[in-house]
């Protein structure tokens, strides 16, 4: 198991997928990466906001939620956390199936939902509201 994992932001996933290093797509919301366990496997992380999130604080990536490999062999389950890995607790199998079923419900919600006007936020047309921004940006300008 390794503990640290760099990444390259690429315009489309390799064919050949280096071991240690997350590759990701912005143009395609994809990471891919080799299992961290090092049994090989290429582990594909769709970005999404029902899937992962990428976060870069610059000069290393974190991926949430965990990363778990429950239809690999290995079922390793590991955080990559600002370019560190951090095991997890191996599941068991009735939890994988329980996580799968979330997944498959919050994936469902997600493409069942309709687009809509969002509710009014009376703060977006208040006067006060646009007063102070106004104020905060003369702020800015004052030498
Ligand atoms: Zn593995």
């Amino acid at each position: 198991m390794r503990t640290t994992i760099t990444h390259k932001f690429v315009e489309t996933v390799p064919d050949h997928v280096e071991d240690g290093i997350v590759y990701v797509s912005l143009t395609y919301a994809t990471a891919v990466h080799r299992c961290c366990c090092g049994c090989g496997h290429e582990v594909v992380t769709p970005l999404h906001p029902k899937q992962w999130s990428i976060t870069f604080n610059g000069e290393a990536i974190s991926l949430s939620p965990s990363i778990g490999n429950w239809s690999f062999a290995c079922r390793s389950h590991y955080w990559i956390r600002a370019g560190h890995i951090h095991t997890a607790r191996t599941y068991t199998r009735a939890e994988i199936t329980h996580l799968r079923a979330d997944d498959q419900v919050l994936l469902d919600q997600h493409y069942a939902h309709r687009p809509q006007r969002p509710p009014d936020d009376p703060t977006e047309s208040s006067p006060k509201w646009r007063g102070g921004i106004k104020a905060w940006f003369q702020r800015l300008r004052r030498p």
